[in-house]
This record gives structure tokens, C-alpha cells and sequence, in this order.
């Protein structure tokens, strides 16, 4: 694909001199980036709202978050310490060898390649928490737009250009391909000038894309966020004293979005119990009176239809409720449906994501049942336990074996609305990322697209200013073991 080869080579052109481009630099344009995108003002919403189907105030909230990220980005490289900077002066006179001069710190990896997400038209797309920590990486971006809202990317890519020129940056550090096809994005993948991939959306999707990569010449990175259940457990005590409450937390945290969120809670553990059966019929009654609400695309939508019945086919499994009002055309029907613990460990298809307003609650003979459903849950982003301060000591084990499955685990929360701070981590084991390591959400986002390099015994002049005597830019390092500016 010759378009495709001159794409990349105008990417890893523009990143020879992206690369030098100072923190502060990156910082101005990160910020023209969130006031070129803010200056668009409403019409981009109005697009957004009739290519996605979301609601006003939900794209609202969802422009402020994406600038917010990039502003947040913004003041990560003006102070500049992130680069994580080490410095090891030589010691000449060591016996029996002299130790060398030795210097680190984190580099960006080269141009990457960015897939925007249908469910998040801004914060994961165009402008999204991927281009914008590769970006103040000081890797160069390009963009293989959703096909699900073409003129929003459209739109935002166009500010990008914008504030490209207003801060002069290298014309191609950004390049929008609104091309919908998978031959695109497996040739983008497997492009030689490709360093690494950010990507949300199916798990279909993520491993296709992890698979090119492996298996290219030279294996890249691919930092795929797909699905991930969220399950929820729920101790006896907490139903005893709050059930209602609980109820009506996870009526709307299921529904929320119409489902659409990759932390919706999928699996609701409880023990058999009156007040389990209680909990039933009060969660129920929510969902029930909660309207079907249209989906992101027809595509999703035809998923959801799909998946559902699929899931209400499974041995042991029954439907306990679904929206009283029937769903038009590409809506989706919020559902609950239970299943016998005895029966979820006995069938994994049960442990697979249903993209939308769907729950399934697992009704455990005992704890200890529980407690086995949850040894055998595959990787999730995020996993939750709802009790009560006795019950939380009294089963930590449960929080333990939690924290090995879950990038964030939840204590009486719910999983859905993810803060965007340094201490978050949106991330987990596979099947839920391709790489539990890393979170695209926080500034830590940055790390995946850097690599360290040691500069070993080089002149002052040739070092990079974050790591040269006199810290020109006035950084946090590791100077002989001393952190110090
Ligand atoms: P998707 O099907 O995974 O597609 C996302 C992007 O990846 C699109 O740009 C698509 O290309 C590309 N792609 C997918 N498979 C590919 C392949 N084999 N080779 C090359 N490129 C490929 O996601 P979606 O369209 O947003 O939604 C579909 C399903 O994904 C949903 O029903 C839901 O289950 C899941 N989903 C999960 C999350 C989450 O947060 N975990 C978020 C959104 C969606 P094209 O542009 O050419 O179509």
C-alpha cells in the first residue's frame, strides 16, 4: 500500500525533528491543541451528537476530560522529571576497575499508531489519552479514525492542524487517516516505521492487531485496552444492612451509557440468601424501569442483540428482568439474568463480555464458592467488593486474589467513572490489555511510549539537557543516588 508507505515515511520524518523538540515546547502545543478543540465550540458537540448517538452532556463532559488530559500532559512536560533521569558520575580511582559515566533516561519510541475508539468520540479517539501521551512522548501520531464518527475525528484532527501551525510544530507530527478498512490498519501495524500501537475496543479487535505486531520482522508493542467484566461481589452483610442501596448504585452503573463503558459490571456475585433474593427483586425493579436507549452503531447494536441472547442461552442461566418498554431499532434493552455459581464454573462463555446494559448476578452457595468463581475469572480492568468494615477484614483473601486479576480494585464503589489523576490505573491482565504493565489513563499513560537509554562516558555537550551537571532545565534526578534538582 504505497499511501500507506508515505504515510509512515512522512511520520518518521517529522519525529528526526519532533524528537528534539524541548518539554516546554510540547507543552504549548498540548495546550493549543485543548483551546483549538474548545474553540470549536458547540457544532463539534452537534456533530459528535448525530454521529455517536450520546447525549449533549455527556460529549460536553467528555470534550472537558479530553482537554483536561492534554492540559494535564501539558504540565507533566513542562516540569519535565518524568523523563526519569539517572545519573552515575565515574569514579576514576575505583579498585580494581574505574567506573564509567553513566547516564539515563527515557527516550520516545518513534512514530505510533493510534486507533480511535466508538465509545469515547473524544477522550480515546482523535485527540484521546493515546495521541496525547505519544504525543508529549515526543512521538509522532497517526490516527486511523473510528468509523463511526468520521467528521468529529474530521473536526478535531483539523484543530490538531491548527495548533500545529500556531506553534510551529513539524507538519506530520499528526496525521489523520479517516480510511475505514482492516487492511489499512493491519498495514499501519506492520509498517517498518511503526514503534507501537495504542488501540480501545474489542478484544477481536486488540489481539488481531497484537497478533501483526508479533509477528512482523521486528515485533512492536501494542498497548490494546479491550473487554473486561467488572465483577462485582457482594458480602452478606452489606445486603443485610443496604441492599436498596446497592441496588440502586448498580441499576445505574449497568445502564449507564446504555452499557457502553469498559467498566460496566458485567457479574454480580452474591450468596444464596432471603436477602440475596431480596437484592434480586430490588435491582430488578431498576432495570426494569430504566428505557432502552439507542446504541453507539448498528454494528455495537447488532452485537448486543447477538451477545444477549447468546448469554441467555447457557446452560443454568434465565433471564430475571429486562426494560418494561420494548426497544426500537438499535436500542438497547437493559437486562439482568441469573445463574448458580455451580453452573457459571462450569461454563467459560460466561466470563465473556457483553458490550452493553447487561448483568449477570451469580447467586454462591457459600463464600468459599465465591471465592473459587473468582479464582477462575480471566483478567479484568477492574473487580469490586461491596461489604461491611467486619466482612471486608474478615475475607482480605478475597481483596488479595482480586488485586492479582484487576488493574483497580474497588471497595463499596462501582467500577464505572474513571478519574483521570496520577494515581489511576486503567489497565489489567489479558484478556482485559496486552500489556498489564502500563494504564491509558493518568499521566503514566506516557510510559508506554518511551524506552530507556544509557548514555555511557559522553562529552556535556552531546548529553540531552535533562542530563547534563548543571540541569539546565532544572529537573528532579537520581544524581548518585541522591534524588535532587
Ligand atoms: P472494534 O471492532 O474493535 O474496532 C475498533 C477499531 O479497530 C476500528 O478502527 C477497526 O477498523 C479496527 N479493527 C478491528 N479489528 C481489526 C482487524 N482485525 N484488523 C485491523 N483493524 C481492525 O471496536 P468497535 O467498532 O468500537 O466496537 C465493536 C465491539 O468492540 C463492541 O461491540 C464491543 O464489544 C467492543 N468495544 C469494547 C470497548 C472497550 O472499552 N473494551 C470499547 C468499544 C468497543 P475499521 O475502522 O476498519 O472498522
Amino acid at each position: 500500500m504505497s499511501s500507506i508507505n508515505s504515510i509512515l515515511q512522512r511520520s518518521q520524518a517529522a519525529f528526526a525533528v519532533y524528537k528534539k523538540v524541548s518539554g516546554k515546547q510540547k507543552a504549548l502545543f498540548l495546550e493549543a491543541i485543548a483551546s483549538a478543540i474548545e474553540s470549536l465550540g458547540h457544532p463539534l458537540i452537534q456533530t459528535a451528537m448525530q454521529e455517536t448517538r450520546l447525549p449533549e452532556v455527556r460529549l460536553v463532559g467528555e470534550r472537558g476530560r479530553t482537554c483536561s488530559q492534554l492540559r494535564q500532559f501539558s504540565a507533566l512536560v513542562t516540569e519535565g522529571s518524568w523523563v526519569d533521569a539517572r545519573i552515575d558520575t565515574a569514579l576514576a580511582d575505583r579498585a580494581p576497575l574505574p567506573k564509567p559515566d553513566i547516564r539515563k533516561m527515557l527516550v520516545p519510541l518513534g512514530p505510533v499508531v493510534v486507533f480511535g475508539a466508538s465509545n469515547f468520540p473524544f477522550a480515546y479517539s482523535t485527540a484521546g489519552v493515546d495521541t496525547c501521551s505519544a504525543l508529549a512522548a515526543g512521538c509522532t501520531v497517526v490516527l486511523k479514525a473510528h468509523p463511526a464518527h468520521p467528521q468529529t475525528s474530521e473536526l478535531v484532527a483539523q484543530a490538531i492542524q491548527l495548533a500545529i501551525k500556531e506553534t510551529g510544530m513539524p507538519d506530520d507530527v499528526f496525521i489523520h487517516v479517516p480510511d475505514s478498512s482492516f487492511e489499512t490498519g493491519k498495514a499501519l501495524v506492520q509498517h517498518p516505521f511503526t514503534k507501537a500501537v495504542g488501540f480501545t475496543g474489542s478484544f477481536a479487535g486488540g489481539k488481531a492487531l497484537f497478533d501483526y505486531a508479533a509477528q512482523r520482522p521486528e515485533p512492536i508493542p501494542v498497548f490494546a485496552e479491550m473487554g473486561s467484566l467488572n465483577p462485582v461481589f457482594i458480602l452478606p452483610k452489606a445486603l443485610v444492612a443496604r441492599s436498596d442501596k446497592v441496588a440502586d448504585m448498580y441499576g445505574a452503573s449497568i445502564t449507564q451509557g446504555v452499557g457502553q463503558f469498559c467498566t460496566k459490571p458485567g457479574l454480580l456475585f452474591g450468596v444464596q440468601s432471603e436477602q440475596l433474593e431480596r437484592f434480586k427483586t430490588q435491582l430488578a425493579d431498576r432495570l426494569k424501569a430504566i428505557a432502552p436507549a439507542t446504541m453507539l452503531h448498528s454494528g455495537i447494536a447488532e452485537s448486543y442483540v447477538h451477545n444477549r441472547a447468546s448469554a441467555l442461552r447457557q446452560a443454568g442461566v434465565t433471564l430475571l428482568a429486562e426494560s418494561n418498554a420494548q426497544p426500537l431499532p438499535e436500542q438497547g434493552t437493559p437486562t439482568l439474568a441469573v445463574v448458580r455459581a455451580h453452573d457459571f464454573i462450569q461454563n467459560q462463555q460466561l466470563s465473556e463480555e457483553v458490550f452493553g446494559p447487561y448483568s449477570l448476578l451469580i447467586a454462591a452457595d457459600d463464600i468459599h464458592q465465591m471465592k473459587v468463581a473468582a479464582a477462575l475469572l480471566p483478567g479484568q480492568l477492574t473487580a469490586t467488593i461491596i461489604g461491611e468494615e467486619e466482612e471486608l477484614h474478615a475475607f482480605s483473601d478475597l481483596a488479595e486474589l482480586l488485586a492479582e486479576k484487576a488493574g483497580r480494585v474497588v471497595i463499596n464503589g462501582v467500577p464505572t467513572g474513571v478519574e483521570v489523576c496520577p494515581s489511576m490505573h486503567h489497565g489489567g491482565p489479558f484478556p482485559a490489555t496486552t500489556d498489564a504493565r502500563f494504564t491509558s489513563v493518568g499521566t503514566d499513560a506516557i510510559k508506554r511510549f518511551v524506552r530507556p537509554v544509557s548514555f555511557q562516558n559522553f562529552p556535556q555537550k552531546l548529553l540531552p539537557d535533562e542530563l547534563k551537571d548543571s540541569n539546565p532545565l532544572g529537573i528532579w534526578r537520581l544524581f548518585n543516588n541522591e534524588w535532587k534538582k
